[in-house]
């Protein structure tokens, strides 16, 4: 029979949304704070955003950390959790896409942790606090602004890896869709991507009779779908907006209460990134059909349901709701094979397949007990 899964939900982020939000910014950091102003690779120092920042936060006590990474390695913000503890900082306000808002979590964690950070990320350590965070987003992808996730990569072992950091989720997230408008086309379809993905790791398993959270899963998705047809309009402020706040709803935490969840499609994503520096939601548009193929018997119901409410398709099978699926991301020139992103290595596969074998993800378990056979066939398939 089917039924909800029990579940507690609370998501404190208070999200500030709007052209003039950065003016929220002195009622939403506390006065008396000593502020780590953690940034990427200089983004914000060409768009206008830092000084946005800087002027409506004047007078306030604030030291700068730039130079996160996309794709943040330990190294980088190791760096930045050494400097909050020599100042003294009590803040940190992340401002970026999911790269520094991930990085923001993990140096407000680490900041308040004496042993090695990579613990936390390898959950050895369950941080119980961590500084306050707060984000200024100025990439629509991750959902990171608004959850308990990060994902921090350690260059030495290759290993990119997710982890949850609840004391570390934001007090507040700043969505100004103004700020979109210096992203290259290819983060606005990076994000159109990441944001589908995070939707179907929550929707893409077995029905369990959510009504409601099907229901709004498909609606993120729709408005997904749209925005990559109105591709072209991309400079207009209604459809940053929608991208914005879609990315935004994908992972927050909401369509994913109560129903089985997957992520297997990132666990090995992740590791595209790890050896060839591949943007994330590329990486997804690589693995997710062929895991898709590989588990169709098991996600069958709702593959045809995600055919039939988010692609409009009569009456389709599994198969055209993965073939509807590979249109999509062509249409925002995804890659959907290895070769597709450039790696034209023979041993590409192998290489993925000893990097999830080094860290233990060969057995992915889940709804559909992915195991080292179908893992070793998904990558295959994926990685030619
Ligand atoms: P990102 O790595 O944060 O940023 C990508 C690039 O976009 C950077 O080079 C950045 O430049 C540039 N950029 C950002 N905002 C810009 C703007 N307004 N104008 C011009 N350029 C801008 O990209 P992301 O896709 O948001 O984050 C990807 C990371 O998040 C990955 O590590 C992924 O694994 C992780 N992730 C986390 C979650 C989660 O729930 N926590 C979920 C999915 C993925 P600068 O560095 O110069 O600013
Ligand atoms: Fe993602």
């Amino acid at each position: 029979m089917s039924h909800l899964f029990a579940f507690d939900y609370h998501n404190p982020t208070r999200i500030v949304f709007g052209p003039d939000s950065f003016a929220q910014l002195p009622a939403l950091v506390p006065a008396d704070a000593r502020i780590l102003l953690l940034y990427g690779g200089g983004s914000i120092k060409k768009n206008g955003v830092y000084d946005g920042i800087r002027a409506a936060l004047a007078g306030r006590d604030i030291v700068d950390f730039g130079g996160v990474e996309a794709n943040p390695t330990l190294a980088t913000l190791n760096l930045a959790v050494d400097l909050v503890k020599r100042e003294k900082i009590g803040f940190v306000l992340g401002v970026g896409g999911g790269s520094v808002s991930d990085g923001a979590k993990y140096v407000a964690s680490a900041a308040l942790y004496d042993g090695d950070g990579w613990d936390i990320v390898i959950g050895k350590y369950a941080p119980k606090a961590a500084l306050p965070v707060g984000i200024v987003l100025t990439l629509a992808a991750t959902g990171s602004e608004s959850n308990a996730a990060a994902v921090v990569t350690n260059t030495a072992t290759l290993d990119k890896r997710a982890f949850y950091v609840p004391p570390a989720r934001p007090q507040f997230a700043v969505l100004n869709p103004t700020v979109m408008a210096s992203l290259p086309v290819r983060q606005l379809e990076n994000g159109i991507v990441d944001a589908f993905v995070h939707v179907c790791e929550q929707y893409l398993t077995y029905p369990v009779g959510a009504l409601v959270q099907d229901g709004y899963a498909e609606a993120v998705m729709k408005a997904l779908v749209r925005l990559a047809d109105t591709f072209a309009e991309h400079n207009e402020t209604v459809w940053q907006q929608n991208l914005m706040w879609a990315a935004n709803q994908a992972l927050c935490g909401i369509i994913g209460v109560g129903v089985p969840q997957d992520w297997a499609t990132h666990r090995i994503a992740v590791e595209l990134t790890a050896l060839w520096g591949i943007d994330h939601g590329r990486t997804l548009s690589i693995i997710q059909p062929a895991l898709l193929r590989d588990l169709i018997e098991y996600k069958r119901e709702k593959l045809e349901q995600l055919g039939r409410e988010v692609f409009g398709l009569t009456a389709p099978s599994a198969e055209d709701a993965i073939a509807a699926l590979e249109a999509f991301y062509r249409s925002v020139n995804m890659p959907l094979h290895l070769r597709d992103a450039g790696i034209t290595e023979p041993d590409a596969a192998d290489r993925v397949l000893a990097g999830l074998r080094a860290h233990g993800k060969m057995a992915l378990g889940g709804h559909a007990a992915i195991d080292e056979a179908k893992t070793e066939r998904i990558v295959r398939a994926a990685c030619r």
